[in-house]
């Protein structure tokens, strides 16, 4: 009964699905981008990590960094982030109705993009989120005075994939004496976009998660197999599918690369080759499969796909 209760309190992740997470690594990836751009970091670790553990993440790097990027307030408090690295965070979006007292409680600042927000959130500090074509959680140029003087703003930021969107911000906000940050993972090799802090993510992450699983069945197929008739000479299953957000794909076996060929509930078929056996290790990302490489097989970014492979199993961290 004990156990049966156990196996519940995890459904929605595959119990035979494991991701080991490398926090070295992301110290390492950390001190490489510190060294690159010579600049302050406020380390994204919004949608818990990226999949990794916000809070496993933000104790990793927290010497190295100048705060930390939730999405919202209820994330920086479930993974308490001030407690543990006496660093502050900014929330990049909304975040369901949270007062003034909550953000100053939990050292969490919050980002304004409207004067009514502006004035209601003045005491925590606010920093205006810049619109510079995201067209969501972000000022319209228009509004840009009138929110920095309602929410007391001496910070300014915007989500800019592309050097234009930062040329936007600079010229909507610059020249003020407001602190200014722009830069996500896609700009960190460009100087210009530096300005007085880069706000990495994905680029924090890569490769240091490695998601692994293995063969509970693997046999030669004797003709068209599984819901789509899938045709392989041989092929093996694994005990995690799209209920846990798995997707056809690359994967890696004995060293071989490989892919997944059907997807089901709770199951998918691999390809395997002679000498592929039950218990053999099956690699969803890592050892050398990269997030870069499963992207483009899903014609997908890496932040969905490691968001979303390193939710399928359970966590640990060697
Ligand atoms: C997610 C996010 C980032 C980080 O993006 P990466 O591409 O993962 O580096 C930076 N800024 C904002 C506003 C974001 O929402």
């Amino acid at each position: 009964m004990n156990g049966l209760r156990k196996l519940k309190s995890v459904m929605g992740r595959s119990i035979h699905v494991t991701t080991r997470i490398d926090l070295a690594r992301v110290r390492a990836n950390a001190i490489a981008i510190s060294r690159l751009t010579q600049t302050p970091m406020i380390a994204v670790i919004k949608a818990d990590g990226y999949g990794l553990g916000a809070a496993e993440i933000a104790e990793a790097i927290a010497d190295l960094v100048e705060g930390f990027c939730v999405f919202s307030i209820a994330e920086a408090i479930e993974a308490q982030i001030w407690r543990r690295t006496a660093k502050p965070c900014l929330a990049l979006g909304p975040d369901a109705g949270a007062g003034v007292d909550d953000y100053l409680k939990h050292h969490v600042r919050p980002s304004v993009w409207t004067v009514e927000r502006a004035a209601a959130l003045r005491q925590a500090a606010p920093a205006v989120s810049v619109d510079t074509g995201m067209q969501r959680f972000s000022c319209p140029a228009e509004q840009i005075e009138a929110v920095i003087a309602a929410g007391a703003c001496t910070e300014a930021f915007t989500h800019a994939t592309t050097l234009q969107r930062v040329a936007i911000l600079l010229d909507r906000a610059g020249n003020r004496g407001l602190k200014l940050h722009a830069a996500g993972s896609s700009l960190l090799a460009e100087p210009t976009a530096r300005l007085d802090a880069v706000r990495p993510g994905i680029a924090l992450y890569r490769g240091a998660a490695r998601v692994f699983t293995h063969l509970v069945d693997e046999r030669g197929a004797l003709g068209p197999a599984g819901y789509s008739g899938f045709v392989a000479e041989r092929h093996g299953i694994i005990l995690a599918g799209y209920s846990n957000g798995l997707r056809k794909g690359p994967c890696s076996i004995n060293g071989r690369r490989s892919k997944i060929l059907e997807v089901g509930m709770q199951s998918s078929y691999v390809q395997t080759a002679d000498g592929d056996g039950i218990g053999d290790e099956v690699i969803l990302l890592g050892d050398g499969l990269s997030e870069a490489e499963v992207a483009r097989e899903w014609n997908t970014s890496e932040h969905e796909v490691l968001t979303r492979l390193a939710g399928i199993g359970r966590r640990i961290y060697p």
